[in-house]
C-alpha cells in the first residue's frame, strides 16, 4: 500500500496499483496540455531540477555514501555534475531545438513550404540503474521536460538512501501531474510497465532491456534503451603506456568498475604488456593504497553496490582462477565488507564466465595480443559494445579499429570522457542500447519529429488527372 500525495488531497491509502494508474491518469490531461508550452516555461521547471540538485549536493553526498561509500568527490563528477551540465545546456539551446526545421522541397513538392516540427510525445516512463541513479533518472528527465512532456521516473531499489532522496526532491518541486517518482523494485517497474506510455526511456541492464522492449512492443511505445555489456579496450604497441595506464585505471576504477563505459577487458600488444602492467599497479597503488587493507580504508574507492553482487564478482574472479588465470594484482575478497581489491588478471582462458559475462567490478582481465586482426575478429564476434578503447600512436591501427568494429562511443587515447561530452550521442548498438540521449539526441528522444507541408499557393496541376505525357514528363524519373 503506498499514501497518495495529491496537494489538497487528504490521504488516502490504497494499493501501489492503483496509485500508479491514478497518476498516470492524471498526466494525461496534463500531457495534453503541455503540448503548447512554450520554452521559457520548460527552462523554469528544469531551472527548479537544476537548482534542488545543487541544494541537496551534500545530502546526496551522504546518501552515496550510505549506499556503497561512495567518494563525495565522484558523486560530484559523476552524479550531479552531468544533471548541472544537462540542465545548462538544455537551458541554454531549448529555444534553437525547438525551432521547427526548414525543408527544402523536392521536385515533386516545388511550391509547398515544408518543415519538420517537434512535438512532445506525451506521457513518458524514465527507469534507471543503481550505478547513477541520480545521473540516469535526473538527465533525461531535463530532456523529457525540454521536449515538453510529462514523466513518471522509477530509481532503482538497489542505492535505497539514494532514491528516496531523489523522491523528496521531485515531491518538492513538482506536481504529480507533471512529474512523479515511484520508488520501488521489480514489481514497480512491471506495474509501470504495463501502462501505455508515449515512450520509455530505460537505463540498465541488456537483459533487462528485453524486457522493458516487449512490455513497449505490446503499446507500440517507442523505447530509448541505453544498456551495458563488456567493452573491450586495446594498448597498442607504440601507446603511451604511463597515459595510458592512468587513464585506463581511472576509467576502471571510478565507482569501483561499476560504470557501464568502464574498460571491461585490455588486450595488450605482448611487446609492452610487462611494462604496462608495472604502470597499472603504480596507478592503482599511488591512488588507494598498497595493500588490501590501506585500499579497503581509501576513501576514494567505492565499494561493490551489495552483498549478492560481491559474490557475484567473487565468483567471477575464483571460476577464472580454477581455470587457470593469473592474479597480477590484488585478488583479496570480503564478502561481508563488499570489498573486492582492485584486480589485474592475465592468463585467463577463452571459457572462463568472466570472458562472457559483463564483469561490472573491479576485475580486469589483460590480454596479450600481436595481430590486431585477430583482435578486432575476436571483438566482432562478441555483441555490439557500448564502448571501445584504442591506445595508440598509429593512425592507421585507430582507423581500421574505428572502421572494422562497431561500438557505442570511442575514446582514443582516453576512456570514459565521450560520456561527459554534452553534445555527442550518448548510447549503444543493439545489445548494447537503441537510441541516444543527452543535448540535442535527448530532446529528439522524448520529442516526435512531426513533418509538415503546407500550400502556399494552387499548384500547377501537375499531381491530378489526366495524367497527360506532358505531365509525366515534368516528372523527371
Ligand atoms: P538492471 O537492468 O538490473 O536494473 C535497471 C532498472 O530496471 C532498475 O530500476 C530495476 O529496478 C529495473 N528492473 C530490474 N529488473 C526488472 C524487470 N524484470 N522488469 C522491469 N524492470 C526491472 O541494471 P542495474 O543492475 O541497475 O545496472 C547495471 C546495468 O546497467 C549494467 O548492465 C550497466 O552496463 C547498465 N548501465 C547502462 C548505462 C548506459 O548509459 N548505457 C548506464 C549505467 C548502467
Amino acid at each position: 500500500t503506498v499514501v497518495s500525495y495529491l496537494p489538497g488531497a487528504a490521504p488516502a491509502v490504497t494499493t501501489l496499483e492503483s496509485e500508479i494508474r491514478r497518476i498516470f491518469d492524471l498526466q494525461r490531461e496534463t500531457a495534453l496540455r503541455l503540448r503548447t508550452s512554450t520554452a521559457e516555461e520548460r527552462i523554469a521547471k528544469i531551472k527548479r531540477l537544476h537548482d534542488a540538485v545543487m541544494a541537496h549536493r551534500e545530502a546526496f553526498y551522504e546518501a552515496a555514501y550510505q549506499d556503497f561509500k561512495k567518494p563525495p568527490a565522484e558523486v560530484d563528477l559523476a552524479e550531479v555534475l552531468p544533471v548541472i551540465s544537462e540542465a545548462k545546456h538544455a537551458m541554454r539551446s531549448l529555444k534553437k531545438w525547438m525551432k521547427p526545421q526548414h525543408v527544402w522541397p523536392t521536385s515533386l513538392t516545388i511550391g509547398l513550404k515544408s518543415w519538420v516540427q517537434y512535438e512532445p510525445k506525451g506521457r513518458c516512463l524514465i527507469i534507471s540503474p543503481w550505478n547513477y541513479n541520480v545521473n540516469l533518472c535526473f538527465s533525461p528527465l531535463v530532456s523529457c521536460i525540454a521536449a515538453g512532456n510529462t514523466a513518471i521516473l522509477k530509481p532503482s531499489e538497489m542505492t535505497p538512501h539514494l532514491s528516496a532522496l531523489m523522491a523528496k526532491i521531485i515531491k518538492e518541486i513538482f506536481p504529480p501531474d507533471e512529474v512523479a517518482l515511484f520508488e520501488g523494485d521489480v514489481s514497480v517497474a512491471t506495474a509501470l510497465l504495463a501502462l501505455p506510455f508515449d515512450h520509455i526511456f530505460f537505463t540498465g541492464s541488456p537483459a533487462v532491456g528485453k524486457i522493458v522492449m516487449a512490455a513497449a512492443a505490446k503499446h507500440l511505445a517507442s523505447v530509448t534503451l541505453e544498456l551495458g555489456g563488456k567493452s573491450p579496450t586495446i594498448i597498442d604497441a607504440d601507446a603511451d603506456i604511463k597515459l595510458a595506464a592512468r587513464t585506463l585505471m581511472w576509467g576502471k576504477y571510478t565507482n569501483n568498475g561499476q560504470t557501464c563505459i568502464a574498460p571491461d577487458y585490455v588486450y595488450v600488444h605482448a611487446s609492452v604488456k610487462d611494462a604496462f602492467v608495472k604502470e597499472c599497479i603504480a596507478v592503482i597503488e599511488s591512488c588507494y593504497g598498497k595493500t588490501a587493507a590501506e585500499q579497503m580504508q581509501s576513501p576514494y574507492l567505492a565499494r561493490v553496490v551489495n552483498e549478492r553482487h560481491t559474490q557475484r564478482i567473487h565468483n567471477l574472479l575464483a571460476d577464472a582462477q580454477q581455470r587457470g588465470a593469473r592474479v597480477l594484482c590484488g585478488g583479496a575478497v570480503s564478502e561481508k565488507d563488499c570489498f573486492i581489491q582492485p584486480t589485474l588478471l592475465d592468463n585467463i582462458p577463452a571459457d572462463a564466465k568472466i570472458q562472457s559475462e559483463e564483469i561490472f567490478g573491479p576485475l580486469l582481465p589483460i590480454i596479450p595480443y600481436t595481430d590486431l586482426d585477430r583482435v578486432i575478429d575476436e571483438i566482432n564476434a562478441q555483441p555490439k559494445p557500448l564502448a571501445l578503447y584504442i591506445w595508440s600512436k598509429t593512425e592507421a591501427n585507430i582507423e581500421k579499429t574505428l572502421k572494422r568494429t562497431s561500438a557505442g562511443g570511442t575514446c582514443i587515447n582516453h576512456c570514459v570522457v565521450q560520456y561527459a561530452h554534452g553534445r555527442l550521442p550518448f548510447g549503444g548498438v543493439n545489445n548494447s542500447g537503441i537510441g541516444s540521449a543527452h543535448g540535442i539526441y535527448g530532446f529528439k528522444a522524448f520529442s516526435h519529429e512531426r513533418a509538415v507541408v503546407r500550400t502556399r499557393f494552387m499548384m500547377a496541376r501537375t499531381l491530378f488527372p489526366p495524367y497527360t505525357n506532358f505531365k509525366r514528363k515534368l516528372l523527371d524519373l
